[in-house]
């Protein structure tokens, strides 16, 4: 009797694991902005090629350990490089024709969090608002402020506005004018190209961030949420790390980040239906996207615009890029 039951429980117990997901060491996404994909195959083609050469770079890193901040700040820092995404080179345009850049990073450890509003000579916003979490008591920093802090930092790399300039952006800035004279109301850009991050290192520890040029044709001064911590980036260990990209303004509204959070740990929601109900609610609108990772590794990248341009990996084997679907 008691050797068939010592078989019953052995083949149970090797049943249970056989069903059980192998589980998650690490784990990273990325997002390279809600909207349209870009209209030219060549369009298409840098994307796919910017966004595997980020993947590769938060893959190295997270296998050989490094922290999920440094992951983070590694890959954004690959696309605010590249003028095919609306962050850093590449910027899309404000109003008046310059470029204010926004951006913020947030540690799952223990909440903290730094973010730029409005800079205008930083090369990689990213890092200075990583700079603004490690070196200050304070979360955010906007324009002229945030240009001063920036001075204490030879590492900061600065720029002139125009070096953000790209042809494409010129192009979208005139054409976004000419319709807003025409139809007298703003128009949401359909192409947006924000980029974020978020990844999970192999300690547990998860991270998350988002840098932007912000909307094109967008009025002078306008800070919109990737830069605000709990609409467009949050991180808690105990729940999941966002980055969103879509209408600033419906994101700050609607505190998304943080509610994405806030849905798992008060209501017990899966990460996959937390973020589903955000950008699906009968009421409170959110047009974009969201990326997130929840505390197992579990990865979600949902939108409710034409597309979004993507892409994630884990340490089982999932490697996934989307640009054009
Ligand atoms: N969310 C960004 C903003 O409103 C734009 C974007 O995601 O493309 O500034």
């Amino acid at each position: 009797m008691r050797i068939l039951l010592t078989t019953l429980l052995i083949v149970c117990a090797i049943s249970a694991s056989a069903q059980e997901p192998p589980s998650i060491k690490y784990a990273l996404v990325i997002h390279g902005g809600a909207g349209k994909a870009p209209s030219t195959p060549e369009g298409i083609a840098a994307r796919e090629r910017i966004l595997k050469q980020a993947l590769d770079k938060g893959h190295a890193l997270l296998k050989s350990g490094k922290p999920s901040l440094d992951v983070v700040e590694a890959v954004i820092l690959i696309l605010e490089d590249s003028e095919h995404f609306n962050a850093g080179k590449g910027a899309v345009l404000n109003a008046v024709g310059k470029h204010e850049l926004d951006a913020s990073i947030m540690d799952g450890r223990n909440r903290s969090a730094g973010a730029v509003g409005g800079v205008r000579t930083v090369k990689h916003p990213i890092s200075l608002a990583r700079l603004v979490m490690t070196d200050t008591r304070h979360v955010l920093l906007a324009t002229d402020g945030a240009e001063k802090f920036a001075d204490r930092y030879p590492q900061i790399e600065r720029v002139p506005n125009e070096y953000f300039s790209t042809n494409r952006q010129r192009n979208n800035l005139e054409r976004a004018q000419e319709r807003e004279q025409k139809d007298s109301k703003p128009t949401d850009s359909s192409q947006m190209g924000t980029v974020g991050c978020v990844a999970l290192d192999t300690q547990g520890n998860l991270a998350a961030g988002t840098s932007t040029g912000g909307l094109t044709n967008k009025q002078y001064g306008r800070i919109g949420d990737s830069p605000i911590v709990c609409a467009g980036t949050f991180a808690d260990n105990e729940t999941c790390g966002v980055s969103c990209t879509g209408v600033g303004e419906d994101y700050i509204r609607n505190a998304v980040a943080y509610d994405v959070s806030a849905r798992m740990q008060y209501k017990g929601d899966s990460l996959e239906k937390a973020v589903h109900d955000i950008l699906n609610h009968p009421r409170h609108q959110v047009r974009g996207g969201i990326i997130a990772i929840d505390r197992r590794g579990n990865i979600t990248m949902q939108f409710n615009t034409a597309g979004m341009s993507r892409a994630a990996l884990d340490s089982t084997g999932k490697f996934e890029i989307h640009v054009k679907d």
